[in-house]
């Protein structure tokens, strides 16, 4: 007879076995689909501005501001001015003032709405949870909506540390170190999870991070980087668990 063996004792064997007893994760494009967010908001946006102009085309539209909100990136980060100052440079762009800048409260909506949770995501964590090891969350986004998201979603009980890093700074190994302190773990004993290259990946590696995995970002800017050895890599916060259990 072949005695089975459930998923969380596989879980909690693989934490044994790596000598892991706390997880950090990242929490927008980890737990939460905020590409899509930002996605049906922009999309709404270009749509409802080109309606008003129609001697504009939607696709060019939508490629301008994508590549201006990726450059303003490495001035701005997250912080949530950027979005008007796109709206004012597609004015400038398309000679369109004020129609951009006008219909900004239509973008805004990000802000003011929350992202969907990600498929598998609440699971991933009451898994996590039910193995027995402790968990802390690192986000990079406006203080105010990151509560607002964390609330709305009932997360926050799921974390007994909670890392906001500055919407106008960048996030990087001290802010993942920060984390590791507050559990009274080394980043040796603790599993990170996270999609941005740079500022999850590369700067848990840097703290001396052993078992990390990658969401592979939907966002180019967060792709940017090397791919450390050795990272677990996935699509998706559904694929974690199984990655680890049968990796
Ligand atoms: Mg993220």
């Amino acid at each position: 007879m072949v005695e089975r063996v459930l998923p969380i004792d596989l879980l909690i064997g693989w934490f044994k076995r790596n000598e892991i007893k706390g997880a950090l994760v990242d929490l927008d494009d980890t737990l939460l689909d905020t590409n899509a967010h930002f996605g049906k908001w922009i999309d709404r946006y270009v749509s409802a501005v080109v309606e008003k102009n129609p001697n504009l085309d939607w696709r060019e539209v939508m490629a301008k501001l994508v590549e201006t909100n990726n450059r303003l990136y490495e001035t701005e980060s997250v912080r949530r001015r950027k979005l008007a100052m796109v709206a004012k440079e597609l004015d400038n762009v398309f000679g369109t003032y004020p129609t951009f800048v006008k219909h900004a409260d239509i973008v805004g909506q990000i802000y003011r709405k929350v992202p969907l949770e990600l498929e598998g995501a609440r699971q991933t964590l009451e898994m996590f949870r039910a193995a027995g090891i402790q968990m802390g969350l690192v986000t990079h986004a406006n203080r105010g909506w990151t509560e607002k998201k964390l609330y709305e979603h009932n997360l926050n009980h799921f974390f007994s540390h909670v890392v906001i890093v500055d919407e106008a700074k960048f996030k990087g190994p001290k802010d993942w170190l920060t984390a590791a302190k507050s559990l009274r773990l080394d980043p040796e004993e603790i599993l990170f999870i996270g999609d941005n290259l740079r500022g999850d990946i590369m700067a848990a590696y840097e703290i001396g991070a052993r078992r990390v995995v990658w969401i592979e970002s939907p966002w180019s800017v967060y792709r940017e980087g090397e791919v450390p050895e050795g990272v677990i890599q996935v699509k998706s916060i559904k694929e974690v668990i199984p990655a680890l259990i049968n990796g």
